[in-house]
């Protein structure tokens, strides 16, 4: 596959997700279609991609880094025991930039938001 292409399919398997994946599993999901990809050309165009603003990339979460088709800007959440990422679809608070602005010799042009907790699916595995 040409560089292109790789990039293009890179960018179609993330868009399958909605679980925020690492570059390990798409790694891991091209593989499946294609034996000679290899995880550093996955990590490249995942990174390339996000620069470009194309998707999101989301370092919030400590190891590896994590990636979103969802550009927009929206809220997380990150498990802090499974470290699984939900997205919160709750409004995005403009009047926080314009608060924040007040204190700071700046202009503000977004910023972003973790939650953080335990899922559910961890909470149950606690209780048994
Ligand atoms: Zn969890
Ligand atoms: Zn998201």
């Amino acid at each position: 596959m040409n560089y292109s292409r790789q990039r293009e399919a890179v960018k179609e398997q993330l868009k399958l997700h909605h679980d925020h994946p690492t570059a390990d599993l798409i790694f891991a999901e091209l593989r499946e279609k294609d034996p000679n990809i290899s995880l550093a050309t996955v990590y490249r165009n995942l990174k390339l991609l996000s620069e470009v603003g194309e998707i999101q990339k989301l370092s919030f979460v400590s190891g590896a880094d994590h990636f979103d088709p969802n550009t927009s800007n929206h809220y997380h959440f990150v498990c802090d025991r499974c470290g699984r990422i939900f997205d919160v679809p709750i409004e995005v608070t403009k009047d926080l930039d314009m608060r924040a602005e007040d204190f700071l010799p700046a202009e503000i042009t977004g910023h972003e938001l973790v939650f953080h907790g335990i899922c559910d699916d961890c909470r149950e595995k606690q209780a048994v």
